[in-house]
């Protein structure tokens, strides 16, 4: 199984992409420009998950 960081996050919706809103950090990524989508969210809970093992 291949995935790229396009299975991972995605561009967010709400700065498209530029981590900005009103020269503010964007409050829906955090600043980032990207969210994670759902493949991304279930990899980074199993990444935290086993790392806490
Ligand atoms: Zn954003």
């Amino acid at each position: 199984m291949v995935i790229t960081t396009d299975d991972l996050e995605t561009t967010c919706p709400n700065c498209k992409g530029s981590g900005k809103e009103d020269r503010l950090p964007c409050p829906k990524c955090s600043g980032k420009g990207v969210i994670l989508t759902g493949q991304g969210n279930t990899l980074l809970h199993f990444i935290k998950k086993h790392l806490h093992e």
